[in-house]
């Protein structure tokens, strides 16, 4: 039997309604604060994330879905979605809208990870991105925002982790001084650190390693080394969420996986997700236009990922599916009837099924009864006129075929 890839998974439709209730939560929450939703082709040039998301980062390294397109031209399959939309942005003149252009998405990204309990090769996420505003309100509104969402659907979150990155300049200081005193422990690192102290030294905080993670506690912190002004936009980020109460842990050894971030990072993490408990997360990255040979314009966005909401989502209730009717065929003869009848109770607004699979009549009525269905109209049962039963109250009428989707219409729950 052919079974789907590693790291994939399908999506059946009793796990498509709880995604739905997600979808509908960010829908509602998102575009009451005016953002709106944006969908970006699932593969896009490699070299926008080799730019976008940074050379030296675990995802460009090793986790791309990366592919000759037959033209000698290199694609790669979304990593992540903020590289894309800023794509997006550009290719699209948005930088001549009001600005910030705000736009969420709810998509599909890959990464060859290894597969395990909230990890997978393609995954869902919901993001928002603002583009254009330099304002603390904005990284503010954006954690508000993530923060209401995560509630909106009972997903147990722990800890917000928040740090502040401050502008490349000051990083670049710090990174030196960071270099500096990992080669001066250099004994003491994990093979893996050791090998990474030109290419991104800040991974360091992230090692598993006992004598690293010993060796790291004095290493020097970028929340101390922030310029006047990063520490202010920090500050005024940090009032807005004491404001909302919205608690919060500074987290200076808070690095996130991509290297565009600036000034404010921040992450959601639950402990009952196990080693892989960042929900949701994101940042400032205002030299990613830039990068992406853009005007200089700031921005601040956020990613959480699906299928890790729903591992911890408490009160995530699907509304039931409703099905108004069931047309059951008293007689093969029928179907044509029965087809009408369906087809019309649709165009009314109902919810209608037909009988499909060949059932005698009682294992209709058992068949709508297991659905759910709030009526059956019976079909074909030799005198031109359908038998109209209420499965509530087990009361049947006989109609004429015309009268059944007004009587449903007066009489059902509509
Ligand atoms: P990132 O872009 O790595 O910050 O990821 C943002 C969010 O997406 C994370 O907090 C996770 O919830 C989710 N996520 C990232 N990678 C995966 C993956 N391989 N499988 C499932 N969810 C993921």
């Amino acid at each position: 039997m052919i079974q789907a890839p590693r790291g994939t998974f399908d999506i059946l439709p009793e796990s498509a309604a709880r995604r739905k209730v997600v979808e509908e939560q960010a829908e509602k929450i998102l575009s009451a604060a005016g953002y709106r939703r944006i969908e970006t082709p699932a593969i896009e040039a490699t070299e926008l994330f080799a730019r976008g998301v940074g050379e030296g980062t675990d995802i460009v390294r090793k986790e791309m879905y990366t592919f000759d397109d037959g033209g000698g031209r290199s694609l790669t399959l979304r990593p992540e979605g903020t590289a894309p939309v800023c794509r997006a942005y550009l290719e699209h003149g948005m930088h001549k809208l009001a600005q910030p252009v705000k736009l969420w998405y709810l998509s599909t990204f890959f990464r060859s990870e290894a597969p395990q309990r909230g990890r997978y090769r393609q995954f869902w996420q919901v993001g928002a991105e603002a583009i254009g505003s330099p304002a603390p309100e904005t990284d503010a509104e954006l954690i508000v925002l993530l923060a209401e969402l995560l509630d909106g659907l009972g997903v147990r979150h722990d800890r917000l982790r928040l740090a502040s990155l401050g502008t490349p300049a000051t990083r670049a200081e710090y990174r030196e001084e960071l270099r500096r005193f990992l080669r001066a422990h250099e004994d003491e690192l994990a093979e893996e650190v050791r090998n990474r102290i030109d290419l991104n030294p800040l991974r360091a905080f992230d090692a598993d390693d006992r004598r690293t993670r010993a060796v790291m506690r004095d290493a020097p912190k970028l929340l101390d080394r922030l310029d006047p002004a990063d520490a202010e936009h920090f500050a005024q980020v940090r009032a807005l969420l004491d404001d909302a109460g919205i608690s919060y842990e500074l987290d200076p050894t808070l690095v996130r996986g991509l290297d565009y971030y600036t000034r404010t990072v921040f992450e959601f993490t639950s402990d009952e997700l196990g080693a892989q408990s960042g929900v949701g997360g994101g940042g400032r990255y205002d030299g990613l236009i830039e990068l992406l040979d853009g005007p200089a314009t700031p921005a601040v966005g956020w990613a959480a990922g699906v299928e890790r909401m729903l591992l911890v989502a408490r009160d995530l209730a699907p509304r039931a599916e409703l099905v108004d009717l069931f047309v059951a065929l008293g007689q093969r003869e029928a179907t044509r009837a029965g087809f009408e009848l369906a087809r019309e109770a649709r165009r009314a607004g109902l919810q209608a099924q037909l009988e499909l699979a060949g059932r005698s009549l009682k294992g209709q009525l058992k068949h709508a009864d297991r659905i759910g269905a709030r009526f059956v109209a019976i079909v074909g049962n030799g005198n031109g006129r359908v038998s109209l039963k209420d499965m509530e109250s087990g009361e049947q009428r006989e109609l004429g075929p015309s009268d059944v989707i007004p009587a449903i219409l007066r009489g059902g729950r509509l």
